[in-house]
């Protein structure tokens, strides 16, 4: 697509900070984060909104989704149980879609945040 920022950042047109890459999938950090670890995870494939998303997405929408959990052990936001049974860690996911969801980049993204608190009050 073009004057897709995240198009561009996927063909390395532009710069980003790349965490993870592979044949359907990039993530790198957000440019302006909300909190202490806050990435995106997008398709290589344009897809403007979660709501242009048919059936045929559902294979990329569950990568996105089992991607997000793996990326924030590895950058220090995982979710963990305690030998004691207590839940440690964590962190939010989120899809921002269309002009009252809040979304600015209308190319598909999952927002993964994370870190110790306080974040930034939009998000938190
Ligand atoms: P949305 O509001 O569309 O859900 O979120 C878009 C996110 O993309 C925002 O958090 C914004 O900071 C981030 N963003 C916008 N432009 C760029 C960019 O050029 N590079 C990176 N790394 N993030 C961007
Ligand atoms: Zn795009």
């Amino acid at each position: 697509m073009d004057n897709c920022i995240f198009c561009k950042i996927a063909a390395k047109q532009i710069p980003a900070q790349i965490i993870y890459e592979d044949d359907d999938l990039l993530a790198f950090n957000d440019i302006n984060p909300a909190a202490p670890i806050h990435f995106l995870i997008v398709p290589k494939k344009h897809l403007a909104t979660l709501a242009d998303c048919t059936v045929s997405d559902t294979a990329l929408l569950g990568k996105i989704s089992l991607l997000a959990p793996k990326l924030a052990q590895e950058l220090g936001c995982g979710y963990n149980v305690d030998a004691n049974g207590v839940g440690q860690g964590g962190f939010k996911t989120l899809f921002n879609t269309g002009p009252d969801g809040g979304q600015e980049v209308y190319h598909l993204h999952m927002h993964v945040i994370g870190g110790p608190r306080p974040w930034r009050r939009s998000l938190a």
